[in-house]
């Protein structure tokens, strides 16, 4: 069984944030943000390639419940997915990084210093 699949099921322990039926939201173990929260379908799916429409109509609004939650609703957020080996993707259990709690960079923002370029 995967790691988050043991963290549904409360083998692993972890800072839940939010849950239904259906997901789980629990922080990250290695925050890269004020807030960084990882939020997967409760059922095994190994990356966004292999998720169902329906799965991600759920994780949507889930997703959106989640950012009010936090109250990162109106002032902004970032979700991430790592896909498969070339993506950096290090747990095989689909999961969305969902960051924010301040002002987050962007590497290939264009800025005033990067304005001629
Ligand atoms: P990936 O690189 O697969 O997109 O992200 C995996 C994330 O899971 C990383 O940000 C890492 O810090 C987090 N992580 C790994 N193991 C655990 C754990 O046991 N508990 C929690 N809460 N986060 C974990
Ligand atoms: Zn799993």
């Amino acid at each position: 069984m995967c790691i988050f699949c043991k963290i549904v099921k409360s083998e692993i322990p972890s800072n839940k944030v939010d849950e239904n039926e259906d997901f789980l939201a629990f922080n990250d173990l290695y925050p890269k943000a004020p807030i960084h929260v990882l939020i997967i379908p409760k059922a095994h799916v190994e990356c966004f390639q292999d998720v169902t429409p329906s799965i991600m109509a759920g994780l949507t609004s889930f997703t959106q419940g989640v950012a009010s939650k936090l109250g990162v609703d109106k002032s902004g957020y970032r979700l991430i997915t790592n896909n498969g080996l070339d993506g950096g993707q290090e747990v095989n259990h689909l999961h969305f990084h969902l960051l924010g709690g301040g002002k987050l960079r962007w590497e290939h923002q264009h800025d005033e210093s990067h304005k001629n370029i």
